[in-house]
């Protein structure tokens, strides 16, 4: 079974959340939530990341191409979690991470894609958005930022972009990270009662919860209208964090597979460097 067949959005499709189960776990039972070390996901997850960081080794030596991921999903879906996992099989000099924010005053002095174009991955890298160019069809549409005329017009500028992109070396994986507004109600509670998290949570959350439902239209248009044969989205189930995270590594694992990276032919005569090595 392939994750990236199972969970990817159909070009076209009309997209209806709630048809997607936000627990669902594609058969993978587990022991894992339990505590139980010796459990098959573990060591199935443990095997993906080593895989991961194998092929993004060589994808660097081969440093012609490169990986865009972008993470999206309602406030704590999980983005910076899967971040934490997909990293931990990663090397910091080529898996790389940015965070997209309310725009600067000098981003907004740009097209909504001029801060998302700097940021794009170089070849031999894999760069992960945290948050991207979609908030400006998400946020930006729920919230009324700007005249509804601009951010129609910005799916299919969207869709052109990531075209270009793709036909220039990159290889793009979209994910919503897809939680229910009771898993949502759990987390929230669960930062409230732990210090630790404390700085993660703003009034600011529960204010946006109260746009659930508006933010649900919004993601099923980016959803709907933004998965490409080139730049496909997932919809991740996200219920279950050990679920995410296997998915989410799977599905990178599958497209390097595909992209096949090889190590350049070596520009050096080996058996001669061989010879003169004191
Ligand atoms: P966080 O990811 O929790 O640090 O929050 C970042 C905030 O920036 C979120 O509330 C996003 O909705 C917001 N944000 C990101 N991009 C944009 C954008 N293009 N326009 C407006 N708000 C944005
Ligand atoms: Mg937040």
């Amino acid at each position: 079974m392939k994750f990236s067949k199972e969970l990817a959005v159909p070009p076209h499709k009309k997209v209806r959340l709630k048809d997607y189960d936000t627990c669902e776990t594609l058969g993978y039972e587990t022991e894992h939530e339990k505590g139980d070390d010796n459990d098959k996901v573990d060591v199935l997850m443990e095997k993906t990341i080593r895989r991961l960081d194998d092929l993004q080794y060589t994808l660097y030596a081969e440093g012609k191409r490169s990986v865009l991921i972008v993470l999206q999903g309602m406030d704590t879906a999980g983005k910076d979690g899967t971040i934490r996992h997909v990293m931990s099989g990663a090397s910091p000099q080529s898996c790389k991470v940015t965070s997209f924010k309310v725009p600067s005053t000098r981003e907004r002095l740009h097209d909504f894609l001029w801060r998302i174009h700097q940021a794009t991955p170089e070849n031999g890298e894999i760069m992960i958005f945290n948050r991207s160019h979609y908030e400006d069809v998400l946020v930006v549409r729920v919230h009324d930022l700007v005249p509804k005329k601009v951010w129609e017009d910005r799916y299919d500028e969207i869709n052109r972009f990531e075209k270009y992109l793709t036909e220039n070396g990159t290889t793009i994986l979209k994910f919503f990270l897809h939680v229910s507004k009771g898993e949502q109600k759990k987390r929230i509670e669960a930062r409230l009662a732990d210090p630790s998290k404390h700085w993660k949570l703003s009034e600011a959350d529960l204010k946006e919860r109260e746009y659930w439902d508006d933010y649900t239209e919004a993601y099923e248009a980016a959803l709907g209208k933004c998965s490409t044969k080139y730049a496909p989205w997932f919809i991740i189930p996200a219920d279950h964090k050990w679920f995410r995270n296997l998915a989410v590594s799977k599905i990178i694992v599958e497209a390097l597979e595909d992209m096949d990276p090889k190590y350049p032919t070596p520009q050096i005569d080996i058996a001669r460097m061989k010879r003169l090595l004191k």
